[in-house]
């Protein structure tokens, strides 16, 4: 769905792209899609706007590392000479270009998960969110991305600014005063032709063609046919060729949960009070004290992946928490596909159903 536009279209050249890029790094920390190697991609922290790729399947880690980093101190203290307690310096201003829609919906989640849920607000979290600019950039699916089932394949929530390619350059859409301003500081940008606009406005139905992987239900309908397959012999059946290794959730731009440990000096003057992300797949995960462990054999947290992701938090939020970029099914060291075990389970249920 579209947002409101604040300025007419503009058509940008490669070239005015990467001034606008040179723009927005002299005042914020710009986090872009690069190349990692003959066929990866990576966000990194660009020195240079020619780092940034202007067009990329997917990047192994989403841009979620720039607002919840994979490990951050939340404080450090001292003991000595008086106790203090020190936040975290306050971030600058960081821009997130080439942010592909389904990267916006996550972006989009974690903002629910991190700053509304439950009526709490994670501080670093916000902090950072808050001095936030996002350049979206428009992908096609490839043999991985099932965007158009989980309704992300369209995302503009959440950018300022959105670039579509058409030919040789792009489209550009300001979506917030924020993008305007930026748009605003390409003189060269010109009203888009009405070729380039046909072009423009063919792009999402494109990608609904490309889409190849699909799930066989649409999300609302999930929570019920998995709940239905709660003793499914498809856990086990994955569960036994998972490892265990926690990429999936690693790679995952809406996974979000973390573990706190404090790490103290040895002699107890200073220390920190660290998070890192932490992986449902792990075996300790659910364990608590008196040595419980609420998922403690494989199956059980197998399974957990796929309830969490389209039962629990899609009652929840009212959307599934999957945007269908692929990451997890490409990264997965077992070659295990998320949508393939999910239209297993969806089958089962069905063919119950009819029976
Ligand atoms: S579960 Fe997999 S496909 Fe869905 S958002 Fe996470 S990494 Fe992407
Ligand atoms: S990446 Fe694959 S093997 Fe590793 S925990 Fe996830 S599903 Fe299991």
């Amino acid at each position: 769905m579209r947002d409101r536009q604040v300025r007419p279209l503009s058509a940008l050249s490669p070239d005015e792209v990467g001034r606008l890029l040179a723009r927005a790094m002299e005042s914020a920390s710009v986090l872009a899609p690069v190349r990692r190697g003959r066929s990866s991609f990576a966000f990194a922290w660009i020195q240079d706007p020619a780092e940034a790729v202007f067009s990329y399947p997917r990047t192994i880690l989403p841009p979620k590392q720039a607002l919840l980093p994979p490990r951050e101190d939340l404080f450090t203290f001292e003991r000595a000479p008086e106790p203090v307690i020190r936040p975290p310096a306050a971030p600058g201003p960081i821009t997130l270009f080439g942010v592909h829609p389904c990267d916006l919906a996550a972006i989009g989640q974690l903002d629910w998960a991190m700053q509304s849920r439950h009526d709490i607000t994670d501080p670093n979290y916000a902090a950072r969110r808050a001095e936030t600019t996002i350049i979206g950039l428009e992908c096609l699916p490839d043999e991985y991305c099932f965007c158009p089932s989980v309704g992300t394949a369209n995302t503009r929530e959440g950018a300022d600014l959105f670039l579509t390619p058409i030919g040789d350059g792009f489209v550009a859409e300001a979506l917030t005063e924020k993008g305007n301003a930026l748009l605003g500081s390409v003189e060269e940008a010109r009203p888009p032709t009405p070729e380039e606009l046909a072009v423009w406005k063919g792009w999402a139905d494109n990608k609904e063609s490309r889409a190849s992987r699909r799930l066989e239900a649409r999300p609302e309908e999930l929570p019920d046919l998995l709940e239905a397959e709660y003793e499914s012999e498809v856990w086990e059946a994955t569960a036994a060729r998972c490892y265990g290794c926690g990429t999936c959730t690693s790679v995952c731009p809406t996974c979000f949960c973390f573990d706190v440990e404090d790490m103290v000096e040895v002699g107890l003057a200073s220390g920190a009070r660290r998070r890192q992300y932490d992986s449902c797949q792990f075996p300790d995960f659910a364990l608590v004290a008196g040595g419980h462990n609420f998922r403690g054999e494989r199956p059980d947290r197998v399974r957990h992946r796929w309830f969490r992701k389209f039962v629990y938090l899609n009652r929840e939020h009212g959307r599934a928490f999957c945007v269908g970029c692929g990451r997890c099914t490409k990264a997965c060291t077992a070659d295990i596909g998320l949508v393939e075990v999910l239209n297993a389970v969806i089958a089962e249920a069905r063919r119950e159903e009819a029976e």
